[in-house]
């Protein structure tokens, strides 16, 4: 059956098939960290649904709360309609807001993925402002549909002006650090001021407290604050897409906590469904100034998800899951920076909480070595990322590529992960890098 299935969809399904290219597996059971594919073999699963199981395949707190739905007789799809379900959703959610949003919160509920979010706030704030242009930042992710897409990447739309990301390797300034970070707020205001010259405000700005897709770079809280201060002062909402980073993934419920930065508004999905799919936009209510009907959407009532959000947003708050995912990954980003210091084919470790990134590198082609006293790093390595990912599938870890070089080797594993499981994927991806890099 294995090799039946992957043949017949790879011959039928579209050239633009991304996972199932590297990972050529057949899921057919799976619980917290492991899958098991229809060979019987066993895998470890760091790519959690591209971030979206903080608690990891069918835990029973999911289970049990999408079995209650179920055997209710509740209607699974009412459109934008109050139910109780729906109320417990809400509830749960606002109780977790960052405190300056918590208690003047709007949500609008949104078509099933985070790019429907995305588009929603991109709305919402032209709606509430009067402006069209959209400030995002290189090496974004929001998401595939047009205005998503738009603000995402490296490309760039006439209406989205994009600004540099503050990172430490690659620093697009070559000094990285706190010195990087202003260089990069710097730049951004100057953009700003351009405005004053006649050129019109932006509706918004959009940004990841740490880009995932783009490599795991985590901005630093300064730099966070620093845009927090430009948009109040010159009254350009700022939208957090917490997407990937949300529900305790980076270490606090939501990763703009770190820095003590409100946004505006907040682009939720993923890990707030439970596993199912659920997107939302929630926003201050002095930005509520659409007309009834102004934003709508079929699948915005989808009441399994909102019942697998509820039991996973109140499991993780519950449980302190946001402080495990801090402690652990702190651990696991020093082994690996110990490990991974003695392969000069890794060019940098970082992330934040269970959101991870290792930076392959190829020091070979690099015509000198980088100047000292700077970051500018190696050039990037995709090949030996891909070769990553191919080891480690072999030894039983899936494991995510991203980085807008595309030499970035992902974990993202759920925040139930044991410290056992933990060693365990350490070890298999040492392994695996070692046997790349020999
Ligand atoms: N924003 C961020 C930060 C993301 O990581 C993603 C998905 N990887 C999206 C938006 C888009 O979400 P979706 O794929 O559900 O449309």
């Amino acid at each position: 059956a294995h090799e039946g299935i992957l043949r017949r969809q790879s011959a039928r399904e579209s050239a633009a098939r991304t996972y199932a290219r590297a990972l050529p597996i057949v899921p057919v059971r799976a619980r917290g960290l492991t899958i098991e594919g229809a060979d019987g073999r066993r895998y470890l699963d760091c790519l959690s649904g591209a971030g979206t199981l903080a608690l990891g395949h069918n835990h029973p707190v999911v289970l049990e709360a999408i079995r209650k739905v179920l055997d209710s007789g509740a209607p699974l799809n009412v459109l934008d309609l109050a139910t109780p379900v729906k109320d417990a959703f809400t509830t749960e959610l606002f109780r977790t807001l960052p405190p300056g949003l918590a208690d003047r919160a709007r949500v609008q509920f949104c078509g099933p993925a985070g790019t429907d979010a995305v588009e929603a706030a991109f709305k919402l704030v032209r709606a509430a402002t009067g402006r069209t242009g959209m400030l995002a930042f290189t090496g974004a992710y929001h998401g595939m549909t047009a205005g998503a897409l738009e603000a995402s990447g490296g490309a760039c739309d006439v209406r989205v002006a994009r600004l540099p990301y503050p990172q430490d390797y690659r620093c697009p300034f070559g000094v990285g650090g706190e010195r990087g970070a202003e260089l990069a707020a710097r730049w951004t205001e100057s953009v700003l001021d351009d405005a004053k010259s006649g050129v019109p405000l932006p509706a918004g700005m959009i940004l990841e407290p740490v880009q995932g897709e783009g490599g795991v770079i985590p901005a630093p809280d300064g730099w966070l604050r620093r845009m927090r201060e430009i948009t109040a002062e010159r009254s350009i909402p700022l939208i957090a897409d917490e997407v990937q980073t949300g529900v305790g993934r980076t270490g606090r419920f939501w990763a703009v906590e770190h820095s003590g930065v409100v946004p505006d508004v907040m682009v939720l999905s993923k890990a707030i469904g439970g596993s199912l799919p659920l997107a939302v936009v929630v926003y201050r209510d002095d930005l509520d100034v659409w007309q009834p009907g102004a934003h709508a959407g079929t699948f915005r009532g989808n009441q399994l998800a909102m019942a697998a959000g509820t039991a996973t947003l109140a499991h993780v708050r519950e449980n302190g899951l946001a402080e495990r995912a801090e402690a652990l990954g702190a651990r696991m980003l020093t082994q690996l920076r110990e490990v991974m210091g003695e392969f000069a084919c890794i060019g940098d470790v970082r992330g934040r909480g269970l959101m991870i990134g290792i930076e392959m590198v190829a020091p070979d082609a690099a015509d000198t070595a980088p100047p000292s006293g700077t970051t500018r790093p190696y050039p990037p390595a995709p090949f030996l990322a891909t070769a990553v990912q191919r080891e480690c599938l072999r030894r039983g870890l899936i494991v995510e590529l991203g980085g807008r070089h595309a030499g970035v080797v992902r974990l993202l594993p759920p925040l139930t992960i044991t410290d056992e499981q933990a060693n365990a994927v350490l070890d298999r991806l040492t392994d695996a890098v070692a046997s790349v890099a020999a």
